[in-house]
């Protein structure tokens, strides 16, 4: 026997809601869902739709995302391409293949770019809720634009994409947000964080002990309670800032603050890549236990200069995909069913062409149809095709008999609300019927 194949692990099939699934991902329609939604909201902002490779050189993660990262030390699929040796890594993450692309083709030369794409992001971690080796990330970025405006409307975007779908900010998500700072005062905080570790080194995990000289920031990110205390107490980046930073912040707040949305200023949000400068923020929410961050982004202005481009300003964020639709099951939303508007079942024996030029012409009207397909053991009995009618989740079922069609007409039969009622209709009339019930 043949050996059985199986996806990948921690790599998961997105299927149709008709397909009944183990693993509890959202199904196909809430994607496409979510996608149009996306595409209506960023559209309304102004962004613009990119796509670029999945498979990228290794080096420009290790330059971009840093050498000390959780993903560039653990999480990264790399491979050797066996035709030509070179070294090359599935993106982890999609800011640092934009940022190569719009360098590539001198993107900013004509100005600031605002732009965004979906797609699968791979991670070697531990598989669980919320947690994948491929995910899908909606990836936003604002190129070129150094003002507190593109920070404030990167998170308002989000809150737009929120409403968009039904979700209620400050309630089901919920907004922190923090500024880094620059370099140099980064610097001078790190040097006091690096004093304060040290004071408490008895306490620190092996993997912050680590961190202590190559990366004291991310020991702040440590989900380990045991040092929670002494992280608590650790000097906070904020009383580092300078007059400029804290300008920027303000600035940003002050918009946040003007459309009333509320957040949370939370020190210790750091996020995992070291391009983040000034603002940073999270939306966050509880109900996914430790995978409780459904979007993050924040300020990158050294990423470009450090890849290579003219040093330009930049801003964006992630969304993860499976986690949001996550949360949107979980609290139980309305979502669209996928389900067509009318089923089309056909007694055997029914001449085909006058049914399939009905079924067009409603198609025409922009009614979905699903027209009952013959198997390998012909159309089925009517009760069969009643049964995947009501499967469907389709409203109503059209029955093409001979005798209907020879008289010129169509049995109309309510599948839902109407309980079975059903009656004659003349095929010329069914079109305009049919368009009033996508109203
Ligand atoms: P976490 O702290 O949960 O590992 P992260 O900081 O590594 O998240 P980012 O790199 O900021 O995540 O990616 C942006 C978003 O992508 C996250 O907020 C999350 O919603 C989603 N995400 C990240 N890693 C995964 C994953 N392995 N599986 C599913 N979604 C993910
Ligand atoms: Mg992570």
């Amino acid at each position: 026997m043949a050996e059985k194949l199986s996806a990948v692990k921690g790599m998961n099939d997105i299927l149709p809601p008709s397909v009944p699934r183990t693993e509890k991902l959202p199904d196909s329609v809430l994607w496409q869902w979510f996608e149009t939604a996306v595409c209506d909201v960023l559209g309304r902002y102004g962004y613009q739709y990119l796509l670029t490779p999945i498979v990228e050189p290794t080096a420009l993660f290790v330059r971009g995302l840093g050498e000390v990262t959780d993903i560039v030390e653990k999480e990264m699929y790399s491979f050797t391409d066996s035709m030509n040796g070179d070294r090359l890594t599935l993106r982890p993450e999609a800011t640092a293949g934009i940022v190569r692309a719009m360098i590539e083709h001198n993107a900013l030369y004509n100005g600031p770019l605002r732009v965004w794409t979906v797609g699968p992001m791979f991670r070697h971690e531990r598989p669980q809720k919320g947690r994948y080796r491929q995910f899908h990330q909606l990836d936003v970025e604002a190129l070129g634009y150094a003002g507190p405006d593109v920070d404030a409307e990167m998170i308002l975007m989000a809150r737009a994409l929120w409403r968009e779908l039904g979700l209620v900010e400050g309630q089901h998500v919920r907004l922190e947000i923090n500024s880094l700072g620059q370099p140099d005062e980064r610097r001078a905080h790190r040097d006091a964080l690096v004093k304060h570790f040290e004071q408490h080194a008895d306490v620190l995990d092996e993997d912050s002990r680590r961190r202590l000289q190559s990366n004291p920031l991310r020991i702040l990110d440590s989900k380990n309670p045991a040092m929670q205390a002494v992280v608590e107490a650790a000097p906070k980046l904020i009383d580092f800032l300078g007059a400029e930073s804290l300008a920027h912040f303000d600035a940003v707040r002050g918009v946040l603050d003007a459309v009333g949305l509320e957040y949370r200023v939370n020190p210790r949000l750091v996020r995992g890549m070291d391009y983040y400068n000034l603002t940073v923020f999270e939306w966050v929410t509880d109900q996914l236990g430790s995978q409780g961050t459904v979007c993050g982004g924040g300020r990158y202005d050294g990423l470009i200069g450090q890849l290579g481009g003219k040093p330009a300003p930049a801003v964006g964020f992630g969304l993860g995909i499976e986690r949001l639709l996550l949360l949107i099951q979980a609290l139980g939303l309305p979502v669209p069913s996928g389900a067509p508007d009318v089923y089309a079942v056909v007694m055997p024996g029914t001449p085909l062409p006058p049914v399939v030029a009905a079924l067009e012409a409603l198609r025409a009207a922009g009614v979905s149809v699903v027209q009952h397909g013959a198997g390998p053991d012909g159309l089925g009995s009517l009760k069969s095709q009643f049964k995947k009618a009501d499967a469907s989740g389709a409203r109503h079922a059209l029955v093409f008999g001979g005798d209907e069609l020879a008289a010129g007409e169509v049995t109309v039969k309510a599948l839902r609300d109407g309980g079975g009622q059903q009656e004659r209709r003349s095929l010329a009339s069914v079109a305009a019927w049919a368009a009033t019930l996508k109203s």
